[in-house]
C-alpha cells in the first residue's frame, strides 16, 4: 500500500473514465486528475487503498507532447469534454489500444492485433453531435445557467458556446436564456422541487438541417408560451419547438409527455439513404457522420448478398434493421421499450422498407418463441447485437449460439464487455475475424467499436 501524504513521482501512461491520468507506483495504479499520459509528474498520494490509490499533481517534471491547449474555455470545468486536452490523434491511439487491450486480457485473444483495422476518427472532431440536453438553473446571483453539468457535480458550468455541439446551438441556447430572463420564468431546484425550466433539449439534423427545440417542465404549462415561440420560430429551419413535463423528483431529464407548441411533432433526418423521424423522446445515435461510418462497416461485416434471414438484437428505432434491409431478404429487429419499435415500424413505413419486422420483448425470449413458430423463415444466418454498455445477457449468448448463424456482428459501446462476451462466444465456436474502431465520441473518453465473429471450423 502507498503512504498517505507521501510525495513520489509517478509516469502517467492511460487515462481513466473521467478523463484522468493513471500512472503505476510499485505496480500500484494510482488516479491523478489534471495530467496526461505521457508526463512525469510530482504527486502527493491523498488517497491509499490496496490495490489503487489517488493522487494530486503537485508540478509537471516533465510535460507530455501530447497536451493541446483545449479550444473551449470551460474544458477543465466542464463534465462534457473529459479529454480535449489531449491530442486528437493521441486519443484515437488510447481508444484503439482500449479495444486491443480488453480483447487481450478479458477476451483472451493474443493474435486480436492482425484483425483490427486502423481506428476511423472524425475529419472534424468538433461540432459533430446533433443532439444537446442542457440542465438550466439559476445561480447565486440569480443569473440563468445553461451549459453542461461540472464532472461529478450537478452545478451547472454556463456555456455561450460548445465546441462539440452542431453550430446553432449557441444561438437557441442564447435565445432561450434571453426568454427565461427577459419573462422572469423559474428555475428547477433539485434541492426544494420547485420552479419551472429544467433543461433544454435540442436536435439537428445534420442532412436536412432541420432543428428542433423541447423545453423540459416541472408543471403543465410553459407562462407566455406565444414568446417562447416568437423568440425561436424565425431561426432558419426551425421545424418543431415543443414543451416535455417532467414533474418527477429525478435524475431522468424527459419525462412522457410532449406538447407541440409550433411546427411538427418531429424532425426528419437521414444515414445515408435511410430516412428516420426523430421525436424528442426517440432514441437517435448522436454523431450521424460517424455512425453512417458505423453502420457501413457492420453492414460490410454481414456480408449479405440479398438472400439472409438477419436478426438485430437490441434494435432501438430500427436504425441498423433498416440498414440491413436494403441488401437482405428479411431482417428482423428486437428491442425491449415499446415506444422505440413503434418508431422502427414507422421509419421502414415512411422509407418504404417492407421485409423488416419489428418485435416487443427481450431479445432472449423472443427469439426462442419466433424460431418454434417458424423455424423454416426465421431462422438467421447473420445476428447483429447492439446491447447497452452492460453488454448482453448470457442467456442471450446462449441463445445466439443454438440460432448458430454464420456471422454474429457485434457493435459495441463498451470494449470490456464486448470482451467479456466474445470471450464466452469464444468457447461455443465463435472466433473474432476482424474488429473496427470507429470514434463517436470525441474529447470524451467513450469508445465504440464493431466486431466480426463467424463459426471457427466453418
Ligand atoms: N441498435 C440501436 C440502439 C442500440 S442501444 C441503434 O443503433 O440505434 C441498446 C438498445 O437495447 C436500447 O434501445 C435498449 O432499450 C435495448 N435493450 C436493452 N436490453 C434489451 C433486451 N434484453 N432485449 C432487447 N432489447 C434490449
Amino acid at each position: 500500500m502507498l503512504e498517505k501524504n507521501k510525495e513520489y513521482v509517478i509516469g502517467i501512461e492511460d487515462i481513466g473514465t473521467d478523463g484522468e491520468g493513471i500512472g503505476r507506483i510499485d505496480g500500484i495504479a494510482v488516479f491523478v486528475k489534471d495530467t496526461v499520459m505521457g508526463d512525469k509528474a510530482k504527486i502527493k498520494i491523498i488517497k491509499a487503498k490496496k490495490n489503487y490509490a489517488y493522487g494530486r499533481l503537485m508540478n509537471i517534471i516533465e510535460a507530455s507532447p501530447y497536451r493541446v491547449e483545449p479550444v473551449c474555455p470551460n474544458a477543465n470545468r466542464c463534465g462534457g469534454c473529459t479529454i480535449q486536452h489531449i491530442d486528437y490523434k493521441k486519443q484515437l491511439d488510447y481508444k484503439w489500444n482500449k479495444v486491443k487491450n480488453c480483447l487481450e486480457r478479458i477476451g483472451g485473444l493474443n493474435d486480436i492485433e492482425d484483425k483490427m483495422e486502423p481506428i476511423y476518427g472524425m475529419n472534424n472532431p468538433y461540432h459533430y453531435r446533433n443532439k444537446a440536453q442542457f440542465p438550466i438553473a439559476r445561480d447565486k446571483d440569480g443569473k440563468v445557467n445553461i451549459g453542461f453539468y461540472a464532472s461529478r457535480t450537478h452545478s451547472i458550468v454556463d456555456t455561450e458556446s460548445c465546441y462539440i455541439q452542431a453550430e446553432i446551438n449557441d444561438e437557441i441556447i442564447r435565445r432561450v436564456r434571453a426568454f427565461i430572463e427577459d419573462n422572469n420564468i423559474s428555475t428547477y431546484d433539485e434541492e426544494t422541487h420547485k420552479g419551472i425550466v429544467r433543461h433544454v433539449l435540442t436536435r439537428v439534423g445534420f442532412v436536412t438541417g432541420e432543428i428542433m427545440v423541447c423545453l423540459v417542465i416541472n408543471g403543465g404549462k410553459l407562462p407566455n408560451s406565444d414568446k417562447f415561440v416568437e423568440s425561436l420560430a424565425d431561426i432558419p429551419n426551425m421545424t418543431s419547438i415543443s414543451i416535455n413535463i417532467n414533474r418527477d423528483r429525478t435524475n431522468k431529464i424527459l419525462g412522457n409527455k410532449c406538447i407541440t407548441l409550433w411546427g411538427q411533432d418531429y424532425i426528419t433526418d437521414y444515414i445515408d439513404d435511410v430516412k428516420y423521424q426523430i421525436s424528442p423522446l426517440s432514441f437517435y445515435q448522436v454523431n450521424p457522420t460517424q455512425t453512417k461510418v458505423l453502420y457501413n462497416k457492420a453492414l460490410e461485416y454481414a456480408d449479405l448478398n440479398g438472400d439472409e434471414i438477419v436478426w438485430d438484437m437490441y434494435c432501438g428505432i430500427g436504425t441498423i434493421s433498416l440498414f440491413l434491409a436494403k441488401k437482405a431478404k428479411k431482417v428482423y429487429g428486437v428491442e425491449i421499450i415499446p415506444e422505440a419499435i413503434d418508431d422502427a415500424r414507422n421509419n421502414a413505413k415512411i422509407n418504404n422498407i417492407d421485409n423488416v419486422e419489428f418485435f416487443v420483448g427481450k431479445a432472449e425470449e423472443v427469439v426462442p418463441k419466433q424460431y418454434e413458430k417458424d423455424m423454416e423463415n426465421k431462422k438467421a444466418s447473420v445476428v447483429v447485437v447492439d446491447p447497452p454498455r452492460k453488454g448482453c445477457d448470457k442467456v442471450l449468448l446462449d441463445t445466439l449460439v443454438e440460432m448458430a448463424p454464420k456471422r454474429i456482428v457485434y457493435v459495441s459501446c463498451d470494449p470490456a464487455t464486448l470482451a467479456r462476451d466474445v470471450k464466452i462466444l469464444g468457447e461455443s465456436g465463435y472466433e473474432v475475424r476482424k474488429v473496427a474502431v470507429v470514434d463517436q465520441f470525441g474529447h470524451s473518453g467513450h469508445v465504440e467499436c464493431v466486431c466480426l465473429l463467424t463459426q471457427t471450423d466453418r
